[in-house]
């Protein structure tokens, strides 16, 4: 078999409501995708994203320099493919763009191949089961009062779901811990209830902050310090009780590994989208599998729920709705769990007349 066609297209998709956390404003999902096509007449199609800056760079690199690797090649040698698209960008790339565009191109690849032996991807992959809880964030976002936070915490809790995560990184401590005090109230001892502050602190900062965080019994605190500041969270760990979860900014098994080593993660949260496709987030969630620590992936629920039904250590799916008004079919989330479509590859179908007005640009590549 032989990729004979590439497509690749940009979306800048608007925001189902404001969306803030202690670092940032999500305004708009660029969504960048790439769909492969065979001799056989099949296809794959694939995507990564920015929260909004970006995207157009990391399709200029998709066309004009992933592309070019792929077409003409067998889609059945995943492996040999991601270490060929790898060592070839490797100089400008290991994350980050290059990280994003090789995403694309390795799901749009696994999601052919599900297609091809006539499985849904979590099957193909070996599922571990067939369901996962989901836990949601988009009650928790930084600009909401306390009054949303438990208005809307309260209507999930009733709807079934397990787990809450709310963002922290408020200026004064005082209100983060006001904050957390009404959520937990509301939701009760009985659900799990996490933060997230989106690498704000410094390391001492978060120390400080998760001692005052202690009482509520959380289930985790994610990204308190910059990604790559392995020693801050390893002391930090050592300060504090509560669960520390990372990995959504970070882009290589590398990093990851270098987590697990030092113990200073307690559960791991890789991006499908930013870790370069499916190929390399197994090979973390196994790796993690081996320290005896859970993965917990971050966002991208419609591809996640694939990959966290495939793997036995996986905790939960993330719910935040951003893409249910772009697709075909949102995913089915029912009684606090989410259900993998039971249909060939990742299933993941972007409704034309609802995603086209948000379609920034398109190309097309055949083989000479
Ligand atoms: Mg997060």
């Amino acid at each position: 078999m032989k990729i004979t066609k590439i497509d690749t297209s940009l979306y800048r998709f608007p925001a189902h409501r404001k969306i803030v956390d202690a670092i940032q404003e999500f305004t708009h999902m660029e969504v960048i995708a790439a769909t492969i096509y065979t001799d056989e007449g099949t296809s794959g199609m694939g995507y990564s994203y920015t929260i909004g800056r970006g995207g157009r760079a990391t399709k200029v690199l998709l066309d004009s320099e992933v592309v070019s690797l792929i077409l003409g090649e067998d889609p059945a040698d995943i492996e040999r493919l991601w270490e060929k698209m790898w060592w070839s960008l490797h100089w400008v790339g290991r994350q980050g763009l290059v990280s994003l565009a090789m995403a694309a191109m390795d799901i749009a690849l696994w999601d052919l191949k599900a297609k091809h032996a006539g499985l849904p991807l979590y099957k193909l992959l070996g599922a571990a089961r067939d369901k996962m809880p989901v836990y949601d964030t988009d009650c928790g976002w930084l600009n909401h009062s306390q009054e949303e936070l438990v208005r809307e915490a309260s209507v999930l809790v009733q709807q079934g779901f397990t787990g809450i995560k709310i963002k922290v990184g408020k200026e004064k401590r005082s209100e983060d811990v006001e904050r957390l005090r009404v959520v937990r109230k509301a939701i009760g001892q009985d659900t799990k209830l996490m933060v997230d502050a989106n690498l704000r602190w410094s390391a001492g900062e978060a120390i400080a902050r998760a001692q005052l965080f202690e009482e509520f019994d959380l289930f985790w605190l994610e990204e308190p310090i910059e990604a790559d500041d392995v020693l801050g969270h390893e002391k930090l760990r050592q300060r504090t009780s509560i669960p520390i979860a990372v990995g959504e900014s970070l882009y290589n098994r590398h990093v990851f590994k270098e987590y697990l080593a030092r113990g200073a993660a307690t559960i791991l949260q890789p991006d499908v989208g930013r870790v370069g496709g499916v190929t390399e987030w197994l090979r973390i969630a196994h790796m993690a599998h081996s320290f005896n620590v859970s993965v917990s992936p971050h966002f991208l629920m419609e591809l996640h729920i694939h990959l966290a039904c495939a793997v036995p250590n996986a905790l939960w799916v993330e719910h935040i709705p951003f893409l249910n008004r772009f697709v075909q079919e949102p995913l089915s989330v029912e009684e606090g769990y989410a259900f993998p479509p039971n249909r060939p590859g990742h299933g993941v179908l972007f409704n034309q007349q609802k995603s086209e007005p948000h379609l920034v640009e398109t190309n097309s590549w055949p083989c000479e």
